[in-house]
This record gives structure tokens, sequence and C-alpha cells, in this order.
């Protein structure tokens, strides 16, 4: 029991130093702050990893995918609650499911979608686990989820060689993507606003993402 207590409040101290971290690269928005305080990352990393799940690094999750650095998603999470700051919100690449975890804490209603079989079961339980409930599905997401559409955000976890054309028609008037957007070893952020028939982009600084594989991505075989 008591090395249970100690071990709680250890990851705590954890996260707390995690936060002063994100603070230091430019995090401030409270919201979001709060919200990586609250999820327990440790527990959608490896075994083998979970003593290093509070340093600001991606680990492997299997089957070539990774879970994003914490300031990167701090960082996708930040543009998005800024412009959109609730709504549905649909995630492309479940990977972990800690990216869908942190936008549940935030409030949204979550959508993610993940193509890789073993990915989508093992996130699934991590979630479950945790009593976190969001809309899961297993599939190509660069087709998005249009029963569900529209979106007010949407945010895509993986490289994008191009703008997610179908992606983009299932963002509400208004809605927000972020989607980093470049070739294999470097993407630059991207923010996609819907305004009626246009779109108005913004851009900021480079990433390095595992790809976005499917049929408005990278062919498959790169996965
Ligand atoms: N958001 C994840 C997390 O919090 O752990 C990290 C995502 S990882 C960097 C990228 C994920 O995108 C991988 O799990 C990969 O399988 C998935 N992916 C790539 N292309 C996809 C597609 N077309 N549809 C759905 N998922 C895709």
């Amino acid at each position: 029991m008591m090395k249970r207590m100690r071990n709680d409040e250890h990851k705590v101290q954890k996260r707390q130093a995690m936060g002063e971290q994100l603070k230091l690269g430019g995090i401030t928005d409270t919201g979001v702050l709060e919200a990586f305080m609250t999820v327990q990352r440790h527990l959608f990393v490896d075994a083998s990893h979970r003593t290093f799940a509070y340093n600001d690094c991606a680990w492997p999750i299997g089957y070539g995918q990774t879970i994003s650095q914490p300031y990167t998603v701090a960082f996708m999470t930040t543009l998005l609650v800024e412009r959109c700051p609730s709504g549905k919100v649909l995630e492309i690449g479940t990977g972990s499911g800690y990216q869908a975890a942190i936008l549940d804490a935030l409030g949204y209603q979550v959508f993610t979608i993940e193509r890789i079989p073993e990915l989508y079961e093992m996130a699934g339980r991590a979630l479950d686990s945790m009593g976190i409930t969001v809309a899961r599905r297993l599939g190509d997401g660069t087709l998005g989820w249009e029963e569900e559409a529209p979106f007010e955000g949407i945010i895509v976890t993986a490289a994008a060689p191009h703008e997610p054309l179908t992606l983009m028609g299932q963002l509400a008037e208004g809605g927000v993507m972020i989607v980093p957007i470049g070739d294999f070893g470097c993407q630059r952020m991207t923010v996609i606003r819907r305004r009626g028939d246009r779109f108005e982009y913004e851009y900021f600084q480079g990433f390095a993402f595992v790809p976005l594989c499917g049929r408005e991505g990278w062919p498959d075989d790169n996965g």
C-alpha cells in the first residue's frame, strides 16, 4: 500500500516536471498544461519504457510507430485549443491513445481512427482501463469519418504528403485542421481553417512524424 502511494506520488512529480519542461518550451495554455498533469502517460507506453514515460521523448509503440513527444502533442493541442476550444474533434492516428486521452481531458467529443489493427486494440485496452470513452474506428483515416462529420477540429498525428482533401471537406464552417505536411524527413505544422468554400492556411515550425499512409496519404508499404 505504502509502496503504491510512493509510486503514485513519484508519477505526479514526474508529470509536474514534464509540465515545467513544456512551459520552458513555450506551452502556456493552462488547460493544456492541466490535461498533461491529468493524463497518465506511463500507461500508454510499453512497460520497458515506463520509467522514462515522462521524458520529453517519442517512444516506439510497435509496428514501426511511436507515441509522439509530449512537446509535439502539447504544441498541436495548443494550436487546436486556441482556435477551437470545444466541440467534435477527429484524430487521425490513434497510436497509443495518449493524444486522444489529452483531447478527452480537455472536454472535446473525441473520435479517433487507427489503421493498424494491433494498435487499435492496444489503445482501446489502455483507454478502457482508465475509463476514458472516446469513439474509435479501425481504418484509413485519410477518408475521415463521414457519418460523424462535420468536425470543429481535426488533428492528424502522422505526416501527410499534401493537404488531405477529404478530411478538409469534413471540417465544420470555421473548423480547423492541424496537420504536419511535408516529406519523410521533415514536415511543416500546418493549420487549415474552413471559411465557406475557401480554406485559410497558417504555417508553423518543422516536425518529424511517421507517415500518414492511405488513399490520400503515402502508399501503404511505407507504414
Ligand atoms: N497520436 C498517437 C499517440 O498519441 O500515441 C501517435 C501517433 S503515431 C505518431 C502515428 C499513428 O498514425 C500510427 O499509429 C499510425 O499507424 C497511424 N496512421 C498512419 N496512417 C494512418 C491512416 N491513414 N489512418 C489512421 N491511422 C494512421
